[in-house]
């Protein structure tokens, strides 16, 4: 396993970019390195627990949904093209706010931030075990691609590991056009799951995406395919997906009887306004509005 970065020999420099310092410098991964720390790393880095995708031999790889403050103060933000999803995000409730689910999580970024070399190489190394072969990897079961070189780690991990298959819901729709989708290894796929600033740049003529209905019958409705049998549908069943929104009540009033992908067009369209009105610029990602 490669050794951590140090100043001496200068690791990837994409946790500078990835990182959201408020009015100071980044310090070196090895300044923010202690003797401890790989102590605090996860001893595994994929999770079955989710019974859902356990069923299907789905192991997953979570980060904390939209961003999260590491222990050094820096804060990540793990989901770059969160839209209107940010605002009924599944993984933002429930069991995902148990104080221990939500330190594993922590823990999982800290581990891909501080150290991506040993990161990448843990990753390659745990996969190497007999429970993988046969089985499926959904990355990211919270969180997003929330920087091209980790995006280009995990391009590396799925190489190396031929006999696993690898998918992955993505709003990180640039990145999937120049990079996921170019250098896609053949035993991984990807899905555009709609809700996020990005969402104008998807064409369905060409991409492969999914929506977040409010219940199973409207999946149908809309002439969209539900993956409810298995997430793998998701990349492997016909397009494009459908899954019906978490019944969690208050996420329900927001979103309504609209799809996230409605959702995020209506919020586009009232800033377009706004912009019009105003005369103003507005960034593309302001549309994270949680
Ligand atoms: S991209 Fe997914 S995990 Fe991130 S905020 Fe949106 S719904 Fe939550």
């Amino acid at each position: 396993m490669p050794k951590v970065a140090t100043t001496a020999t200068p690791g990837p420099d994409w946790y500078r970019r990835a990182a959201q310092v408020r009015g100071r410098a980044v310090p070196p991964p090895a300044a923010q390195a202690s003797p401890d720390q790989p102590a605090s790393r996860p001893r595994r880095l994929l999770s079955n627990s989710n019974r859902n995708l356990a069923r299907d031999r789905i192991w997953s790889w979570s980060i904390p949904a939209l961003a999260a403050r590491l222990p050094d103060g820096r804060t990540i933000r793990t989901c770059p093209s969160a839209g209107v999803c940010a605002q009924a995000c599944y993984a933002r409730s429930g069991s995902y706010t148990f104080p221990s689910v939500k330190n594993a999580h922590l823990r999982n970024l800290a581990f891909a931030v501080q150290d991506p070399d040993g990161w990448e190489q843990a990753m390659k190394d745990e996969l190497t075990a007999r429970r993988f072969d046969g089985a499926a990897v959904r990355i990211h079961d919270s969180g997003d691609f929330f920087s091209a070189d980790y995006a280009r780690s995990w391009l590396r991990i799925i190489r190396s590991a031929p006999n696993t298959r690898f998918y992955a819901y993505t709003k990180e729709v640039r990145l999937h056009d120049q990079l996921l989708q170019p250098e896609c290894p053949p035993n991984a796929a990807w899905v555009l799951s709609l809700g996020g600033t990005q969402d104008r740049r998807v064409d369905p003529r060409r991409h492969r995406i999914a929506d977040v209905f409010p219940d199973e019958e409207s999946i149908g409705e809309a002439g969209f395919h539900s993956q409810a049998e298995s997430d793998l549908l998701a990349v492997d069943g016909p397009a494009p997906v459908g899954m019906a929104a978490n019944r969690i009540p208050r996420f329900q009033r927001r979103q309504g009887d609209r799809t996230f992908g409605q959702w995020q067009r209506e919020v586009d369209q009232q800033r377009r306004a706004r912009r019009a009105a105003t005369g103003s610029r507005t960034p593309e990602r302001a549309g994270t509005s949680s």
